[in-house]
C-alpha cells in the first residue's frame, strides 16, 4: 500500500518550501504529470499513472533543483538542462531502486543536522493555498514509512509485543492523522509537531523494529470499519485520559469536542481496585499515586512516571502576566484562555484546578489575581501556561498534576509545587505502559484492545 508523506521545512513547521534540491543515488527519471482534478486526492496514485510524460533522466549524483516561477509555474534544472512545469502539474522524481537526498532542507541525525534520504518517488507541486511556495511529498510503501517512524517513536530494546502494538498504532495514524492533510494532497506529514516524526531512511534498522513491522504487515485498527484516530503518548502516569478532556475540535476549536468512543481513559494498575469518584476523588487519587513508592501499574517503572516543578512567587509574578498576554494574542491558544473583565493580570492570590478528567488530568484551571480571575482550559495550553522563560521550567510534562501552595505569614503565595504524573497527553496507547503490559505477558492484540476499546484489527 502506497502512502504519500508531506515533507516539511527544516524547522518541521511548514509544508511549503521556497526552493528544493535533491540528489539521487542512482539514475533517476523525471516526469511531468497532471495534478488530479479532484481536490483532496492524495498523490500516491501518480507513480503508476499512464499519463505521465517523461522529461529527462538524471544520472547518479546529479543535483535536481526546483524553484518557483510566475503564476504557480515552477522551474526545474538538471545539470545544463532546464524545464518549466506549468501550474496544475506535478514533477515526479523517481530514483527507481535508489534513494533521493534533500540538499535544501535538513533533519536531525546521529551526527547533527544533515541531508535526509528517502526511498520512493518524490512529487513536487505548487501549494494552492495562501501560503504558496513549493510542496514536496515522498510516495512510498507504508511499511517503508513505518521503518522511519518506529526508529524515533519506540526504543528497539522494548518487548516485541509492545513494538508490534506501536507499529499497528503508527500505521493506523498515518492513514487517519488528527490533522486532515487532504487539502495538502498527502496522507500525513513528517513532523512530530503535527503528525508523527518520519526522518527518512536511517542506515540500519533494528531487527526488533523490522520483525514488528513484518509480523503486523497491513494491519490497522478500525472502528465501524474505518481507521481510528490512533493517538499515543509516552507515559500516562498510571491512568490514561478521555480524548475530549485533552483535545479540542481541530476545525472549530470547540472544547470539549464530541467524545471519541474508543479513546476512553483506562487504569494502568495490574489489579485495579476502585474507580475514581468525582473531582475531589481525582485529586485524592493523584496524591495517593504520587505518594506511593512504585505503584503496581504497567508504567510506573519509567522515570517519566513522576515529576515535580517548583515555582517561586517572584518567578510567577515576573512572567505569568507576559505569558497570559502572549497566549491570549496567539491564534492557537486564545480560544482556551478566558481573561477577567479587566483583561489584566494582577497580583496572584491563588491557583486552582477547577475541572479534572477521568485520570485526574487538569481540564480547566483558574488563576485568581487582584485584577480578576483567569481561566485556562485544555491540556497543552495548561502545560504551557507555567513556562518560565530562560529557566529550567519548560512546558509541564503533563496536565496530571496537583498543587502544593506555600504561603507566608501574611497569607501570600511564596511558592507553588506542581507534583505530576506521566509525560504527554495520555490519550490512547502509552508506550511505557505497552512495555509494562507486554512484559507481564499480554500480546499486542490485547494491548491494543486495552488502549483502544472496542476497536478491531483489520487488513488495510
Ligand atoms: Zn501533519
Amino acid at each position: 500500500m502506497k502512502l504519500t508523506v508531506g515533507l516539511t521545512s527544516s524547522d518541521l513547521k511548514r509544508l511549503s518550501h521556497g526552493s528544493l534540491r535533491f540528489r539521487s543515488s542512482s539514475l533517476a527519471k523525471l516526469y511531468q504529470v497532471a495534478l488530479p482534478g479532484a481536490a483532496q486526492t492524495r498523490l500516491g496514485a501518480l507513480v503508476d499513472s499512464f499519463s505521465r510524460k517523461e522529461l529527462a533522466s538524471a544520472p547518479a549524483g546529479a543535483t535536481i533543483s526546483i524553484g518557483c516561477a510566475a503564476g504557480g509555474d515552477f522551474a526545474v534544472s538538471v545539470g545544463d538542462r532546464k524545464f518549466s512545469i506549468p501550474a496544475g502539474n506535478v514533477l515526479l522524481v523517481d530514483p527507481l531502486n535508489g534513494t533521493l537526498s534533500s540538499l535544501s532542507f535538513t533533519r536531525a541525525g546521529a551526527r547533527g543536522k544533515g541531508s535526509p534520504s528517502y526511498r520512493g518517488a518524490i512529487a513536487v507541486y505548487s501549494g494552492t493555498d495562501a501560503v504558496g511556495g513549493l510542496r514536496a511529498a515522498v510516495i512510498l510503501d507504508i511499511d517503508d514509512y513505518l521503518r522511519g517512524v518506529l526508529q524515533s517513536e519506540i526504543p528497539a530494546s522494548y518487548h516485541i509485543e509492545a513494538i508490534k502494538a506501536q507499529a499497528v498504532a503508527a500505521r493506523t495514524y498515518a492513514l487517519n492523522p488528527r490533522v486532515d492533510h487532504g487539502p495538502d494532497r498527502v496522507n500525513v506529514c513528517d513532523s512530530y509537531l503535527c503528525c508523527q516524526y518520519f526522518g527518512g531512511l536511517n542506515t540500519s534498522l533494528a531487527s526488533s523494529h523490522k520483525t514488528a513491522i513484518d509480523a503486523t504487515s497491513h494491519q490497522i485498527l478500525t472502528y465501524d470499519g474505518a481507521p481510528i484516530l490512533a493517538l499515543f503518548s509516552s507515559n500516562a502516569g498510571g491512568h490514561t485520559e478521555n480524548y475530549e478532556n485533552c483535545f479540542s475540535d481541530i476545525r472549530t476549536n470547540q472544547f470539549p469536542p464530541p467524545a471519541v468512543p474508543y479513546l476512553r481513559g483506562v487504569s494502568e494498575a495490574f489489579h485495579p481496585t476502585s474507580q475514581i469518584a468525582g473531582q475531589t476523588g481525582a485529586e485524592k487519587y493523584l496524591r495517593a499515586l504520587y505518594a506511593s513508592g512504585t505503584p503496581r501499574t504497567a508504567d510506573a517503572w519509567s522515570h517519566h512516571f513522576k515529576w515535580q516543578v517548583s515555582i517561586s512567587a517572584a518567578q510567577l509574578e515576573a512572567h505569568l502576566h507576559n505569558t497570559a498576554a502572549k497566549m491570549l494574542a496567539a491564534a492557537e491558544t486564545a480560544p482556551f484562555i478566558v481573561p477577567p473583565k479587566s483583561a489584566k493580570f494582577g497580583h496572584i492570590l491563588d491557583v486552582a484546578v477547577d475541572k479534572r478528567g477521568v485520570s485526574g488530568s487538569a481540564v480547566e484551571i483558574s488563576v485568581k489575581t487582584k485584577s480578576g480571575d483567569w481561566k485556562v482550559r485544555k491540556e497543552l495550553v495548561i502545560r504551557d501556561f507555567f513556562v518560565i522563560p530562560n529557566s529550567s521550567i519548560k512546558r509541564l510534562k503533563s496536565a496530571r498534576f496537583y498543587l502544593d501552595i506555600a504561603r507566608n505569614s501574611a497569607g501570600l503565595i511564596s511558592n507553588i509545587s506542581f507534583k505530576g504524573l506521566g509525560w504527554g497527553h495520555g490519550v490512547g496507547l502509552q508506550q511505557t505502559g505497552a512495555q509494562g503490559w507486554a512484559k507481564s505477558g499480554r500480546d499486542y492484540r490485547q494491548i491494543l484492545a486495552h488502549y483502544y476499546q472496542g476497536t478491531n484489527i483489520e487488513r488495510a
